[in-house]
């Protein structure tokens, strides 16, 4: 076959997803993705039902409705919004929009595992920076910009390790980014953290900031993909022009919207999580298993070594249980595992008892 791929992307590793079944085991609580147990809110289901009567019409081009339904939530300027594919598909078209060949793009060590792929496949050079103790570094990163760097992708909170940095230290990393670069703060999970603006009055004060957010998490939407990102009106229309027409089903429009203004469920989604995670973090920190504190849905467990994070990995599949193995974020001794509903954090963490030996 004489077609080829353009240099380098045969070397692209492949994302792989969370696992979604084990084999020969019935009634798998998949606790592997960060997914929200609750699902999302029931006007949410109404609205894609009611979108399904249309279906031979080609979707809104300007997702004008859940534009306006995201600013009137978040109290976000509309016209300073886009809409994605998922926020997959806007962190992806920032790639495409400011780093080429020749280019830099940073994120940090157990940064998301995307961050390299949107680099490699636009051509740019993916650069990884060091955190300390699973926090990402302010600092490192910074010493770590050239006159190369384009993007910096900081997910906050962080996936896996749930952490965050503060204020101070997104101002810090905006202002002392070089010429040129753009900061993505990642907020995938930026629901779960009561009164945390997701990086909102940083992008309305500086020029070099876009934040990004999801459906798939605290929405529970993660299979109608759609997310969206903000940023100043010069950095919204630069990437406008490369988005697709109609990068977002109809069904998904009229559900994202109506999960959007469905506030009283997300609230729900959020206390319940915080709650579940706090009581999850604690029982496993009394059967000797630490992690470290999480602002999302989801905790990073850290156990003595890689063979017994593998061998409790081995004994949840027994009990039907998925969490995710984490070895690729340079992780190795730790395994992530996403907030359920109560009963699913109970059994996660009756099994994970049974691993160590103790009744629990
Ligand atoms: N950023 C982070 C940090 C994530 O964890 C995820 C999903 N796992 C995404 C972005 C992408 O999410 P989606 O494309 O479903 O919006």
């Amino acid at each position: 076959m004489g077609i080829k791929a353009q240099p380098g992307v045969m070397d692209i590793a492949l994302y792989k997803g969370g696992k979604s079944h084990v084999d020969g085991v019935e009634n798998v609580l998949k606790l592997s993705s960060n997914e929200n147990p609750f699902g999302p809110s029931v006007a949410a289901k109404e609205a894609l039902v009611r979108a399904s009567h249309t279906l031979h019409r080609y979707p809104s081009t300007d997702h004008a409705g859940l534009r306006a339904a995201i600013g009137d939530v978040w109290g976000l300027d509309p016209e300073r919004i886009i809409c994605g594919n998922g926020s997959g598909e806007v962190l992806m078209m920032i790639a495409q929009a400011f780093a080429g060949k020749g280019d830099e793009v940073l994120f940090t060590e157990h940064g998301f595992a995307m961050y390299p792929i949107y680099a490699n496949a636009n051509g740019a050079k993916p650069v990884v920076v060091s955190e300390r103790e699973r926090v990402v570094d302010v600092d490192a990163l910074l010493a770590a910009c050239t006159k190369k760097t384009k993007v910096v992708y900081i997910a906050n909170p962080a996936n896996p390790t749930g952490t965050m940095i503060g204020e101070a230290d997104m101002e810090r990393l905006a202002d002392g980014l070089p010429d040129g670069a753009i900061l993505v703060l990642d907020g995938a999970y930026a629901e779960y953290v009561g009164g945390y603006d997701a990086g909102k009055s940083l992008v309305e004060s500086r020029n070099n900031v876009i934040m990004t957010r999801t459906f798939s998490k605290i929405y529970g939407l993660g299979g109608l993909r759609i997310g969206y990102g903000y940023a100043n009106q010069e950095i919204i229309d630069m990437l406008m022009r490369i988005r697709g027409p109609f990068n977002l089903s109809a069904p998904a429009l009229a559900a994202a919207e109506a999960a959007m203004r469905d506030v009283a469920h997300t609230e729900k989604c959020r206390t319940d999580n915080a709650k579940q995670r706090d009581w999850m973090a604690g029982a496993l920190a009394e059967l000797g298993l630490p992690s470290d504190t999480s602002t999302a849905n989801f905790i990073l467990v850290r156990f003595a070594s890689e063979d017994e994070a593998m061998a409790c990995n081995d004994h949840l599949m027994t009990q039907g249980i998925l969490v995710r193995l984490v070895a690729g974020y340079g992780l190795p001794n730790c395994l992530r595992i996403t907030v359920g509903d109560e009963a699913s954090c109970r059994r996660v963490v009756h099994a994970i008892g049974q691993f160590k030996g103790t009744k629990k």
